[in-house]
């Protein structure tokens, strides 16, 4: 019932110029963003790994979509509530790159694994239990992936005779079969320096491969060791280790990754938070339409962009932002900022809005927003 109330106006709609826009919106540019796919997907195809794209970065099914197209071997989800968008969108390999925290996920998981095929991670003996009572009623099977710890001090066991445990406690259920290994060391990620993040993460790769070795020594093999992430995705890539990569960043390129020092592989920003000057009347700043509910702050403030120096967001409130600088932008001026971090920042937005040039091309939803179970 709409009562006679006209429905709000989409900010963009494909076709309009892109000056037009509705504000805040969440704009991609897709010369950028296709740029960036292309660079991930080829440094992954001349070193012989699978590229399976994180889908927690953008929650979006048309951005995955564009990277199977290129060659991703399919997605990584991290929670299982987040898998039914892109399920439902046609992509039929989804690993789901973390533990689950109730039976309920388990027998969704089981459900959708009769259509597709899903992976999922366990560092207990308890997962193993609820994965194999969940397949077992379900009538289906899962890929299980034995998640290692190899230095963030998250999740994950210590070593080969804990992954050994727990090959024990699957070998009952053949509805459950061991893929192999997940390696991701988060906490190396942002480290600023290259030097150090070429050293830490050579560092992480060489604990799983003692790991894979050990396993292999004792007759088991790890067809996949899954890992890795847009800080360390150059040297996971040399190190031999890995079979398969997860990063997500690298197709947006936020502005904490743009402040690491750049690698071999570099990525381009292609994610914006459109703003508008909304009031100019402090005369001292201008007051912008993006604040904490456009874009997340807990790696640091947005940049405007192109970046000239000139003008800087300092402040965010619920609903506002604050630029100072001068000249300062007039009243209406439409304003591009670089997110702090890409992931939180798409989960506060229904859509995206894809340009190319100054046109908009698509509006993509962000399907699987706000799915965190
Ligand atoms: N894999 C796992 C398990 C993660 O938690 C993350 C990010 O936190 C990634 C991969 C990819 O990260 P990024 O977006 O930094 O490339
Ligand atoms: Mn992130």
């Amino acid at each position: 019932m709409t009562e006679g109330f006209l429905p709000f106006p989409p900010a963009a709609t494909a076709g309009q110029a892109l000056a037009e826009v509705d504000t805040p919106a969440l704009l991609l540019d897709l010369d950028a963003f296709e740029r960036n796919l292309a660079r991930m997907q080829a440094a992954a195809d001349a070193a012989g790994v699978h590229l399976r794209p994180h889908a927690k970065a953008h929650k979006c099914p048309a951005v995955a979509l564009a990277q199977m197209a290129r060659g991703a071997v399919g997605v990584c989800c991290q929670k299982a509530s987040e898998a039914l968008p892109f399920l439902l969108a046609g992509v039929r390999d989804v690993h789901v790159s973390n533990e689950l925290a109730s039976p309920l996920k388990a027998r969704a998981l089981a459900q959708w694994a009769r259509q597709a095929r899903l992976s999922v991670c366990v560092d207990d003996a308890a997962q193993v239990d609820t994965l194999a009572e969940a397949t077992r009623e379900a009538g289906s099977s899962l890929d299980v992936l034995v998640e290692i710890d190899i230095g963030q001090g998250r999740c994950g066991v210590a070593d080969a005779a804990a992954v050994q445990r727990l090959l024990q406690r699957l070998a009952p259920h053949p509805q459950l079969s061991f893929a192999g290994l997940q390696a991701y060391q988060g906490g190396l990620q942002h480290l600023r320096s290259r030097a150090e993040r070429r050293e830490q993460a050579l560092r992480a790769a060489a604990r799983a491969g003692e790991v894979v070795t050990a396993l292999e020594n004792a007759g088991v093999r790890c067809a996949t060791v899954t890992g890795g992430g847009t800080g360390s995705v150059e040297w996971d890539l040399e190190s031999g280790v890995y079979t398969e990569l997860q990063p997500g960043s690298y197709a947006f390129m936020d502005r904490d990754y743009a402040d690491n020092e750049a690698g071999a592989l570099r990525f381009e920003h292609a994610l914006f938070v459109a703003t508008r000057v909304m009031s100019t009347a402090a005369g001292t700043h201008a007051v912008v339409d993006a604040g904490l509910k456009s874009l997340t702050l807990e790696c640091g403030l947005p940049v405007l962009w192109p970046a000239d120096g000139a003008l800087a967001y300092t402040q965010a409130n619920d609903e506002h932002g604050l630029v100072a600088g001068a000249p300062l932008p007039a009243l209406g001026s439409l304003l591009r900022l670089v997110p702090g971090h890409c992931d939180p920042t798409f989960n506060l937005h229904d859509e995206i809005v894809a340009f190319r040039g100054e046109r908009v091309e698509a509006v993509w939803p962000v399907a699987a927003r706000g799915l965190s179970r």
